[in-house]
């Protein structure tokens, strides 16, 4: 490809939700690249079952919507982006559905369901499979869209900016500079390309993939974090990493949720029967299975750690079969397949992370530190979520300021960038020793499972530090001098993003939302988020 031909007006890496509702918004004026760094629907949105929270019924308010949201985020949250994520809700609920989501219907309105922590049904759905149905309309209609050039398999390796490149003007203390464009490496040709173009919209996810277990996809390494960290973005809230209590364990199956829903109709937490085998949540809350999702997820990681035991155990066979079957389909067949009857046996279970409320800091506009650059979906801080998630309000903030971004870029002059360096290979050899990658991307998520998951206290956190110093040291080596891949790249980018949440969790003198510390186990009155300078 001739290297002009990399040239537009914006890119945008990944093709998730955020990416794909920014890319369609800007294509009517604008040239568009979407990098996306394996196939265009990998990645949490396709992955999203419940739905997206909107106020579309007469019964409900925004201001209901609002307070929900301000509870959820347990003093965090912002009070200007809650507003206006719930008020521009409604709209995107109306764009989508002009973009041909088929949303499910009763009695020719929108069907409405709703979710624990929201006062009114206000969760807009496509069955239980809303995200899958809505990434598949998106990526549809990005095909038919002549100004949106796909790039699939192409990873963002680094952004490339003013500072970078040694730019007039752009080194003094205190001026981020101007994003120019990125490099990104083509899985095909196993080369690194230059991309070039006066605005940059992240929309990469979150960073799940640093613990041990997680729900989301293999897509999710933090990859847009790190990169706006290391180009001088302020990091925000990264401590505050929600765990949903319930994820099959199973050595074959990654990121199976067994839903919320099974505790809701009688499910019970058991121990192993190596560890005694007996029913445990009625010890830690007065509502036992029935806590919300962190309490119950703090109380299985602490009998974990107590008995020294791989998972607990969710029993539902008390039900009877048929009612189990017909209000559970797909989890009956799912571990079926895997030989475990769920009308007659326990599901082994542990927590997974499953969302990062923190992310790269950005305004009402979707705007990073740096000119040129923008951050969206869950890869952004937006202060939308404070200290803990709303059900359903992630999806939705991808598309309010998918759109939000895509305006403020609409309104912006598009300078043509400078010409860019191409990436340099001239040092850089083929690593002999894969081993070493894959072998820190286990210790890696292992140690963050163990000393920075559901409860921390200071000597984990300053344990998991210093693993991280070590091991950031080893990989910056084999970043400088070996051929990148990317696993490797990948590696860089959830080191970078352990190192944001373990020095985030070592600021927060307290215990409030997704964050709870034994050393620290009161919430502290004056509590501010917790932001990151480069
Ligand atoms: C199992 C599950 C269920 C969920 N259910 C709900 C729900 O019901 N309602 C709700 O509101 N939220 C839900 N969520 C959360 C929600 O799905 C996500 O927060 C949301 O989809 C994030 O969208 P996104 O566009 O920001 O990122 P993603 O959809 O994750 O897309 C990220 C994209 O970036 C690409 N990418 C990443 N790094 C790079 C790189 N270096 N180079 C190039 N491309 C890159 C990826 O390949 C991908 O295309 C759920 C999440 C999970 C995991």
């Amino acid at each position: 490809m001739n290297p002009a031909s990399r040239d537009f007006d914006v890119l945008i890496v990944g093709s998730g939700l955020a990416g794909l509702s920014a890319a369609l918004h800007l294509a009517p004026n604008h040239r568009v690249a979407v990098l996306t760094k394996r196939a265009m629907s990998d990645g949490s949105s396709g992955w999203a079952q419940g739905g997206i929270a909107a106020v579309m019924g007469e019964d409900d308010s925004f201001a209901s919507h609002v307070d929900d949201t301000l509870v959820a985020g347990a003093g965090l949250s912002d009070l200007a982006a809650t507003r206006f994520v719930v008020e521009h809700a409604p709209e995107s609920i109306a764009w989508l559905r002009q973009m041909g989501v088929p949303f499910s219907q009763e009695a020719g309105h929108l069907h409405l369901t709703r979710e624990g922590g929201h006062s009114a049904r206000r969760i807009v759905h496509v069955t239980d499979a809303t995200g899958a149905a809505v990434q598949q309309t998106l990526i549809d209609r990005v095909h038919r869209t002549p100004n949106i050039t796909v790039f699939e398999r192409h990873t963002l390796v680094d952004l490339i900016t003013s500072r970078k490149i040694g730019l007039p003007g752009s080194a003094q203390p205190g001026v981020a500079g101007r994003c120019l464009g990125l490099y990104a490496l083509d899985e095909a040709t196993d080369e690194v390309f230059t991309f070039r173009a006066p605005q940059t919209v992240l929309a990469t996810g979150g960073a799940g993939k640093v613990y041990l277990y997680t729900t989301n996809p293999d897509t999710a390494t933090g990859d847009g974090i790190a990169a706006a960290w290391r180009a001088g973005c302020r990091v925000t809230n990264m401590e505050f990493i929600q765990f949903h209590p319930t994820c099959l364990y199973h050595p074959n199956v990654k990121s199976f949720l067994i839903s919320e829903a099974v505790r809701g109709e009688g499910g019970r937490l058991l121990l192993p029967v190596s560890a005694g085998g007996t029913r445990f949540m009625p010890q830690h809350d007065p509502r036992a299975e029935l806590a919300p999702r962190d309490v119950v997820a703090r109380a299985i990681d602490f009998e974990m750690k107590k008995h020294g035991v791989d998972c607990v155990y969710l029993d539902i066979s008390h039900q009877p079969a048929a009612f189990v079957r017909e209000h559970f389909p797909n989890i009956y067949a799912r571990c079926l397949d895997l030989g475990i009857d769920i009308t007659r046996q326990p599901i082994p279970v542990v927590p997974a992370a499953h969302y990062t409320c923190g992310g790269v800091h950005t305004d009402l506009s979707g705007r990073t530190d740096l000119e040129g650059l923008h951050a969206i979906g869950e890869t952004a801080y937006t202060g939308l979520h404070g200290a803990n998630r709303l059900a359903s309000n992630s999806l939705v903030e991808c598309m309010v300021f998918a759109r939000a971004a895509a305006q403020d870029i609409r309104s912006a002059p598009l300078p043509a960038p400078p010409a860019l360096p191409a990436w340099d290979e001239s040092r850089v050899t083929d690593a002999d020793e894969a081993v070493v990658i894959s072998h820190n991307w286990d210790e890696l998520r292992r140690f963050m499972w163990d000393y920075v998951g559901i409860v921390r206290t200071n000597k984990r956190l300053e344990r998991a530090a210093h693993r991280i110093r070590l091991l950031q040291e080893e990989i910056q080596e084999f970043y400088r001098n070996f051929h990148v891949t990317r696993d490797l790249l990948e590696l860089r980018n959830l080191v970078t993003v352990a190192d944001l949440i373990v020095r985030s969790a070592q600021g927060r003198h307290e215990s409030r939302g997704l964050h709870f510390s034994r050393d620290y186990p009161e919430m502290d009155p004056d509590s501010k988020p917790t932001t990151l300078v480069p």
